[in-house]
């Protein structure tokens, strides 16, 4: 459903005696989605030690309002707008010994929510075919199994055929639409540009391990 179905309205508390011809405007009053998309994630049962909850950033139409004149969106910005980002643990050691906040690029991977314990369990991204420790065989669900496809770009990513749609119903009756994109931490060099015209290059396709390192949940509740 359409962000916009949900929104409560304001109406004007005037007497209705005598009808204006210049009725007060309607006001959306627009509430966060954050906390509808951690009732949706403590759904999933993810260990809670793989998040920290400091590098949360909700980017809500409640909590980023871009028709705000003092906000100037640029690009990195406009593409985040209607997500709820929570922070994940990066290990201490990946931060120090390889700078990936440094030097590493930022890249997103468009999943499931089925797939989610798989890769946070593996701190990496992995690879398909890779044998995972609870015995299974990830499949990235990607169009391409032979390579392991990232974007710089949070449009692309969450292009359906990278990012699958489920159904989410709240404990307050809503139904919505769920996506979820890990933001990453990708190192330089390991991987080659994709996409063609059509998608402006905006396809990352590696075959290296462990390479690719998720330091945040991005959720979209539509
Ligand atoms: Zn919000
Ligand atoms: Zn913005």
């Amino acid at each position: 459903m359409s962000i916009h179905n949900h929104n409560l309205f304001i109406f004007s508390d005037a007497p209705r005696a005598a009808p204006s011809s210049n009725p007060r405007p309607v006001l959306p009053l627009i509430h966060c989605l954050k906390p509808l998309c951690r009732e949706y994630l403590n759904g999933l049962n993810l260990n809670k030690a793989y998040f920290d909850s400091s590098h949360d950033k909700c980017f809500c139409k409640k909590c980023h309002d871009p028709s705000n004149t003092d906000l100037k969106c640029r690009q990195w910005c406009k593409q985040q707008h209607d997500w709820v980002r929570f922070g994940l643990r990066v290990s201490q050691a990946h931060q120090k010994q390889w700078r990936i906040f440094k030097e590493w690029e930022i890249s997103y991977y468009g999943t499931s929510s089925n797939r989610l314990a798989s890769i946070l369990n593996n701190r990496f991204v992995p690879l398909d075919g890779d044998k995972l420790n609870d015995g299974t065989t990830f499949d990235s669900g990607h169009p391409d199994p032979t390579h392991c496809t990232t974007s710089p770009s949070l449009f692309c990513a969450s292009r359906p055929e990278f990012t699958s749609r489920s159904h989410f119903r709240a404990r307050n009756g809503t139904n919505y639409t769920v996506q979820v994109v890990l933001q990453c931490k990708q190192k330089p060099g390991t991987y080659t540009v994709r996409g063609g015209a059509k998608f402006h290059k905006t396809e990352w396709a590696t075959v290296t391990r462990c390479i690719l390192i998720p330091y945040g949940l991005l959720v979209r509740l539509q």
